[in-house]
């Protein structure tokens, strides 16, 4: 194997890495909140979740909005 070869295969399976560990990341991020559970115990001002969360700190938060 060339260097040539050998840097175009190095940065083949760099950006295939990185794009796979984004992936993973992304998927885990987009985890929804179970609608039974608070992850930030009342403070639903500054919730991530609160356009989408249903529980009764929740909707009162929406409501003084
Ligand atoms: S919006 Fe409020 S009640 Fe819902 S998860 Fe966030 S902090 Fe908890």
């Amino acid at each position: 194997m060339d260097r040539r070869t050998f840097i175009l295969y190095a940065g083949r399976y760099t950006l295939l890495s990185a794009m796979a560990v984004m992936g993973i990341f992304g998927l885990y991020k987009r985890k929804k909140v179970p609608a039974e559970v608070c992850i930030l115990t009342g403070n639903c001002r500054t919730c991530t979740e609160l356009g989408s969360c249903n529980l009764p700190e929740a909707v009162r938060e929406k409501a003084l909005q």
